[in-house]
């Protein structure tokens, strides 16, 4: 997580590294009770699985040239094989970076404390990259205990655990699912639940 001073400083941070790095990014950003934007921000990013990462980190491992009908079972043997190692020999010790997930569950695993920072908050204004996963998606994100599969549901929990906060999820770009969809964030707010005080909002 990355803190800065002011919501312009965020955004382009956000947008650089998306750029550079093509990593998914979520940026928290807050209004007070006085209708004023809080300078203070908090940028999160996304972070690989274990296996990915240490395929990076071993170019070696990663499986190439092979029939293209012995792959599926080629990558699961791998897979398998490097998540007991990494099991074994443990993340940390291995360079790995933890906990891995989607830049939203970054976000959620920190909300409190960075909450904790601000006062007077009335609105919860979070900029995202991409839309948030759905359950239609091919892989929600599913890497926190106690929270529903896919950022959207979580999205969701968030808004119904804060009620007196309204919440604004403005995405750049519609992703998975949600891509080509013109309706996409009606689509978002009734996956959510249609929660009064969460909102989707596509920023073009
Ligand atoms: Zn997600």
């Amino acid at each position: 997580m990355q803190k800065y001073s002011s919501v312009r400083e965020g955004l382009a941070a956000m947008q650089q590294f998306t750029l550079r790095q093509r990593k998914v990014g979520a940026l928290l950003t807050f209004q007070d009770t006085g209708s004023k934007i809080v300078d203070v921000c908090f940028l999160f990013e996304s972070l690989e699985a274990p296996v990915q990462q240490l395929i990076k980190k071993m170019p070696d491992m990663a499986i190439k040239g092979e029939a293209p009908e012995d792959m599926p079972h080629l990558l699961a043997a791998r897979n398998t094989a490097m998540r007991s190692a990494i099991s074994v020999l443990g993340e940390e010790e291995l360079g790995l970076q933890t906990p891995h997930g989607h830049a939203e569950e970054a976000l959620l695993r920190d909300f409190d404390a960075c909450c904790g920072q601000v006062k007077d908050i009335r609105d919860v204004t979070i900029y995202l990259t991409h839309s948030p996963c759905t359950q239609h998606d091919q892989a929600p994100s599913d890497n926190m205990q106690g929270w529903p599969p896919s950022c959207t549901a979580k999205f969701s929990q968030l808004a119904a655990s804060h009620a007196k906060w309204h919440f604004s999820i403005c995405y750049s770009k519609a992703f998975g699912a949600m891509e080509g969809n013109t309706d996409a964030e009606k689509a978002l707010k009734t996956l959510s639940g249609g929660l009064s005080n969460l909102s989707f909002v596509h920023l073009g």
